[in-house]
C-alpha cells in the first residue's frame, strides 16, 4: 500500500487517550483541513480499511492494537455573528467556552471543564450541571468519509438524547464544525444541587462549576480516566417503583414522561465500591462512576468494569451502559 505523505505508519495511540493506554495503531493521520478530508476520502476509497476518528481521547477505550486507521481531527478556527458561534471540531470544548464569554455571549458556562474537543462534543450529547449541548446547537455539520462530501444536520436531525445522537450510529460521518446559538443576556443555570444560587455573573458561574468539578473529578492528566463510566440508566416507572419498595433511599430524577433516571454512582455506592481497587486499576474516591487505570494495557480495567456491572445488575436488575467508546 502506498502511504501518502501525512499518513503515519505503526502509531503509538499513547499520547491520544487519557487513559494512557500504549497501544498502537497501522496508521494514523491527522485532519488539518479541507484538503486533507479529500485525502483522507480517496485513501479510503482505494484501501478497503476500519477507520476510528478521534479528537482528544478523553473518552475511548483502546482495547488492542488497532488494525487500520486512526483519524485524528485538528480542524481549527472559531468565529462569530451575531449571538451565533461557529467553531472547527479540532477547538478543544473548554476554550469555546472562555471565546463566548470574551464574547459576551452566554449560555456554555455549565458545561466548563468538560475536556475533549468540540467535534466530540455532539456525538454523546456532551452535559453537565442541568445543560447539555444540545440545548445550544444551531446545526452540526459533518464530512461523509465514504462519499467524500459535506453534510449538515440541523439540531432536529442530530436527534440528540441523554448522551446520545444520530452521529453514534455514522461511524462515517467525521464532525467538521458546529454552530451554537447562544444568549446575549446572562440567565445563571443553578438548578442543579450543588451549585451556589446566587450568581453574580457567567464567570462567576464558570468558577463555581469549575470549583465543583476539581472537588469531584479526578483530573485525567494526573490520574488517567475517561471521566464518568457509565451512563445513568434509564427505567420504568414500575421499575423504580419497585426498586423503592427495596431500597427507600435510591437516588433518581423524572426522565420524561413515566421514565426516570437513577444516579449510577449511588448504585455503586450501594455496594461499597466506590473507592474500591482492582490491581492496577479502580474507582475513584471522589467520585463513584471515575474509573482509573495506572497500568498501559486496558484488560484489568474492563474486566473490573465488566464485575462491576454484573453486580449491579445481580443486586439492583439494572444494566449499566458504558459511556465511553471501545476501540478494538
Ligand atoms: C476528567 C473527565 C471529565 C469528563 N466530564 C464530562 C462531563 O462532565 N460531561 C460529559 O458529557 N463528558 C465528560 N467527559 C467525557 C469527554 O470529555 C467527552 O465525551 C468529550 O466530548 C470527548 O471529547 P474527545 O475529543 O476527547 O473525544 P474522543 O474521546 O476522541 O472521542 C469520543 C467519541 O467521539 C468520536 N469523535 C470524536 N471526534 C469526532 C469527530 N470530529 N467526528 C466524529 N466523531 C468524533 C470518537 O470516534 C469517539 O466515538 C469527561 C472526561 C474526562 C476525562
Amino acid at each position: 500500500m502506498k502511504l501518502p505523505r501525512k499518513f503515519n505508519s505503526d502509531f503509538s495511540l499513547l499520547e491520544n487517550n487519557s487513559l494512557k493506554l500504549n497501544y498502537s495503531s497501522d496508521l494514523f493521520v491527522s485532519c488539518n483541513n479541507e484538503e486533507d478530508l479529500f485525502l483522507i476520502h480517496d485513501f479510503l476509497k482505494n484501501n478497503k480499511l476500519n477507520y476510528w476518528i478521534i479528537g482528544d481521547g478523553t473518552n475511548i477505550i483502546l482495547k488492542n492494537n488497532l488494525k487500520g486507521l486512526v483519524i485524528k481531527n485538528n480542524l481549527k478556527g472559531i468565529s462569530f455573528y451575531q449571538n451565533s458561534m461557529t467553531a472547527g471540531a479540532g477547538e478543544l470544548w473548554d476554550d469555546i467556552v472562555t471565546s463566548s464569554l470574551d464574547n459576551n455571549l452566554y449560555g456554555l458556562e455549565n458545561l466548563s471543564g468538560i475536556p475533549g474537543s468540540v467535534g466530540a462534543s455532539p456525538i454523546q450529547n456532551i452535559g453537565a450541571y442541568g445543560s447539555e449541548v444540545s440545548d445550544f446547537v444551531e446545526y452540526v455539520e459533518t464530512f461523509n468519509l465514504k462519499k467524500g462530501r459535506y453534510e449538515v444536520f440541523s439540531k432536529s436531525a442530530c436527534k440528540f438524547s441523554y448522551r446520545d445522537s444520530i452521529f453514534k450510529k455514522k461511524s462515517n460521518l467525521l464532525v467538521t464544525k458546529i454552530c451554537l446559538n447562544l444568549s446575549e443576556k446572562f440567565k445563571a443555570n443553578t438548578h442543579y444541587e450543588a451549585l451556589p444560587k446566587k450568581v453574580f455573573d457567567a464567570r462567576e458561574q464558570r468558577k463555581n462549576i469549575l470549583t465543583i468539578r476539581s472537588q469531584k473529578l479526578p483530573n485525567h492528566k494526573k490520574i488517567p480516566n475517561v471521566g464518568s463510566f457509565f451512563k445513568n440508566p434509564i427505567i420504568s416507572e414500575s421499575k423504580l417503583k419497585k426498586l423503592i419498595s427495596d431500597f427507600p433511599e435510591i437516588k433518581s430524577y423524572g426522565f420524561d414522561e413515566k421514565k426516570y433516571k437513577v444516579s449510577a454512582a449511588w448504585l455503586i455506592e450501594k455496594l461499597d465500591l466506590k473507592g474500591t481497587t482492582k490491581g492496577e486499576c479502580g474507582i475513584s474516591k471522589e467520585h463513584a462512576l471515575v474509573f482509573y487505570n495506572l497500568s498501559d494495557k486496558s484488560d484489568s480495567l474492563l474486566s473490573y468494569a465488566k464485575e462491576v456491572k454484573k453486580r449491579i445488575k445481580e443486586n439492583f436488575d439494572i444494566a449499566l451502559e458504558f459511556e465511553p467508546k471501545i476501540f478494538s
